[in-house]
């Protein structure tokens, strides 16, 4: 594999918590793609709701769908700059283990019940799945992954938080940048939502296509498809129109970053890190225009009342599950309740109750609350 100077690769990898033989016939960046692949936490995203809820319809994206766009996007842009596919592969795969059932709202509600106990933020428990809670392998605990695979995992960080996560937490002390295929993965999850939000939220009703022109990303890939062909049905129209949008952003962020990169003379994954900004960037123009579409994916369709109703109900059933654990883990199923004893401090024992429900799919959410509080259900 070809990689330019300044992609992560096995020879400048920080490696492995746990030392490992390199594998046979794949890099270790294949390998961390394949453990996660072969992890329970991965195949608990198909029945995780990106924005709507998994029984909404077959036709929404889950977390897994959404998982493998970001894949597919982050791999084209990947091998445009000469970066570690096989890198970009495994974040993406991986950057949305650590979500609760629910989408944000299950994420927000968690972190509300654990407030007082250390909070809940899906980024760093992402990185719990990958780093403690999967439970596969003999001589080490989780997925035991490379550096730059978990650096492009934990996508954010409080400073907090950095402080007990040793070299992987330094960046965010010292607001350096991560390499290159984090940087990139994060853009690639980017153009996935905020295009297939479009599509989903089209589909579902939420927004329409006169809304949407006042968004000038939309607006002007609609006009070209219509002139071009007037005669199409609308469902085609809008498939088209996002197709162009998705293209659009990322030859403008694949020309973009290759210009900086080569302007600022970045030759190695050290001045990539040192750089003071992320190198993979957007156009100033293009910035401006994701800009709006988030505030109108905001303002139009995560802040619609449909949204904000399955909202209300996850933050209702996330919350009655957290409190019924925390007032006895009696109730947890034992391979959880083995992880507390009654010596534990609230806060460990916060933690597996947490890891509990943020394992669970939307479906086996809802059974267990039907389980716990529906009287002519089956305990
Ligand atoms: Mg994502």
């Amino acid at each position: 594999m070809n990689f330019a100077s300044y992609a992560a690769c096995d020879e400048n990898s920080r490696g492995r918590k746990y030392d490992e033989p390199s594998p046979a016939h794949r890099s270790n960046f294949q390998r961390d793609r394949d453990r996660i692949i072969h992890s329970a936490a991965f195949r608990r995203l198909e029945y995780k709701t990106q924005v709507f809820v998994n029984h909404e319809g077959d036709l929404f994206r889950t977390r897994l769908t959404h998982s493998i766009e970001v894949a597919q996007i982050g791999r084209s842009i990947a091998r445009a700059l000469s970066l570690n596919e096989d890198l970009v592969e495994a974040i993406a795969l991986a950057h949305d283990l650590g979500h609760t059932p629910f989408g944000h709202a299950g994420q927000d509600a968690l972190n509300k019940c654990m407030q007082k106990v250390g909070g809940f933020e899906h980024n760093l428990q992402s990185l719990r799945v990958v780093d403690v809670l999967e439970e596969r392998y003999a001589d080490f605990p989780g997925l035991n992954l490379m550096f730059e695979t978990r650096e492009g995992i934990l996508k954010h960080c409080s400073v907090k938080n950095a402080r007990n996560l040793g070299q992987l937490g330094e960046r965010f002390i010292d607001k350096t940048q991560p390499g290159l295929e984090a940087q990139l993965t994060n853009l690639a999850d980017e153009i996935a939502y905020n295009n297939h939000d479009v599509d989903d939220g089209l589909r579902y009703g939420l927004i329409d296509v006169k809304q949407l022109q006042d968004v000038p990303l939309f607006a002007n890939q609609y006009q070209k498809v219509l002139k071009k062909y007037p005669d199409l049905n609308p469902r085609r129209v809008i498939h088209e129109t996002i197709r162009r949008m998705v293209n659009e952003m990322v030859v403008d962020l694949i020309e973009t970053s290759r210009a900086s990169i080569a302007q600022l003379g970045i030759d190695s994954i050290d001045k990539v890190r040192d750089h003071n900004t992320a190198l993979i960037s957007y156009s100033e123009s293009m910035q401006e225009q994701t800009q709006a579409m988030k505030r109108f994916l905001r303002e139009s369709m995560y802040h619609h009342y449909r949204v904000k109703r399955m909202t209300a109900k996850s933050t209702l059933i996330l919350t009655a599950l957290f409190e019924v654990f925390m007032g006895d883990f009696q109730l947890l199923p034992p391979q959880y309740r083995q992880k507390t004893s009654a010596s534990d401090s609230e806060v460990d024992q916060a933690r597996v109750v947490a890891d509990y429900i943020a394992g669970m799919t939307d479906r086996y959410a809802l059974a267990e609350h039907g389980r716990l509080f529906a009287p002519d259900q089956p305990s």
